[in-house]
């Protein structure tokens, strides 16, 4: 709130302090109007919004300690600040105790006014602001809760249908041996399509469960075991790529405490960009090793890497540098499209799971996305990436 956007009525019967009163406060900036008594103050108080009412105590008709009265009563928040006659603390001790936020005697001294006046002006600011705030909380709070809900019935509306489709296009894919090499063709671009679908709604869903999943216990897990099933998952689609893909992941158990899901997450959407980012015949070099009390992992592609003013912004809620109407639809072609989720899941999970990431690129060379976890202090029960135990 600027000091413009104050504004002030100043109540006063005679006509010399009024202008007086007017002119001093309108120099500093503040919008004022003036009334010649109580009544008149009432009118101008019923008609337009004011900050701060500068009111005589002494007027006749209506006084400025009744005016004091029914304001208190009527707009309690207003700040009234009163002027009282030569001497008479009394006066201004009962204006005090009905509500009053000041009061300044007579004679009048400019400066006294203009610093009580200052004054009230920021603690109307203060009010005004943490209103706003309080506003502007409560709309984040209400925003975030449509988008939580918005998310969770999209998944649920998608994933129905999306479960049909998949187990029609099974039945179909079983008479397709008999089908044209076209049609053939349709019903691959078709399941691919299905897939890549699946793939968002999945995302989409890791990401409305995320804040309410962080109660579910966790459980050991061997993260070189779940890295390998995972790279193996990739493998095919770096080659379709020409990219070499070279992980170096150690045979002994690395052993964290972590949810399953959540790493098989990290994983997947950390190779998932690396190969989106990377263009054909590139190379992505995945290093899983252990370090004192904790594990590494980095996942360094040659690709096109990200500018320095984005790389934090990379780790937001649905932001994506490049505009996603410019990517191409597939998500495992050269940038091909997501929604600007991923990184955000991702860091979320690492900080649940006790770890950090960390990012280092340079713009045209590459990127290489590191994630620090830690080590289990000693073997339990273990998962591995099948989902069986071993001691
Ligand atoms: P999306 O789900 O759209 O891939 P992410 O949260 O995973 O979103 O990534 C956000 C943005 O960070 C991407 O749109 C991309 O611009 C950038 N990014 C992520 N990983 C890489 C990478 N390995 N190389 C270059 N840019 C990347």
């Amino acid at each position: 709130m600027e000091k413009t956007d104050l504004r002030i009525l100043v109540v006063d019967d005679e006509e010399m302090i009024l202008k007086l009163l007017r002119e001093s406060l309108e120099i500093q900036g503040y919008q004022v109007e003036t009334a010649q008594d109580g009544q008149e103050a009432l009118h101008r108080l019923e008609e337009q919004a004011f900050h701060i009412v500068l009111t005589d105590l002494n007027m006749p008709g209506l006084n400025g300690q009744t005016l004091l009265d029914k304001i208190k009563t009527r707009w309690p928040l207003l700040e009234v600040i009163v002027i009282t006659g030569y001497a008479t603390m009394e006066a201004a001790v009962e204006a005090l105790k009905a509500g009053a936020s000041d009061f300044i005697s007579k004679p009048l001294r400019l400066a006294r006014i203009q610093s009580i006046i200052n004054r009230s002006y920021q603690k109307v600011k203060s009010i005004y602001e943490n209103q706003e705030l309080r506003e502007a909380n409560e709309q984040l709070r209400y925003l975030n809760e449509m988008k939580n809900k918005f998310l969770s019935i999209t998944n649920h509306e998608i994933r129905t249908p999306l479960t049909i489709i998949r187990g029609y296009l099974e039945i179909l894919e079983i008479e397709a041996e008999d089908w044209s090499e076209e049609n053939r063709e349709i019903l691959n671009i078709l399941k691919k399509t299905t897939q890549e679908l699946g793939l968002t709604v999945d995302r989409m869903h890791a990401f409305s469960r995320l804040k309410e999943a962080h109660h579910k216990a966790m459980q050991p897990v061997d993260l070189g075991n779940y890295l390998r099933a995972i790279c193996q998952e990739f493998d095919k689609l770096f080659r379709h790529r020409q990219i070499t893909f070279a992980p170096e992941i150690p045979d002994a158990p690395l052993i964290i405490l972590a949810r399953p899901s959540g790493i098989k997450l990290i994983l997947r959407e950390l190779l998932q960009n690396a190969l989106k980012f990377t263009p054909d015949s590139g190379r992505v070099e995945v290093r899983l090793l252990k370090q004192n009390k904790e594990v590494i992992l980095e996942i360094e592609d040659n690709g096109i890497g990200i500018d320095y003013q984005q790389q934090e912004l990379i780790f937001q809620e649905f932001y994506e540098v490049q505009d996603s109407i410019h990517h191409k639809t597939s998500q495992t072609e050269f940038m091909g499209g997501g929604m600007g989720l991923g990184l955000s899941l991702v860091k979320e999970m690492v900080r649940f799971f006790g770890g950090k990431i960390e990012l280092e690129s340079e713009p045209g060379n590459g990127s290489c996305f590191r994630i620090i976890l830690p080590l289990k202090p000693e073997h339990t029960e273990v998962h591995n990436h099948e989902g069986s135990q071993v001691c």
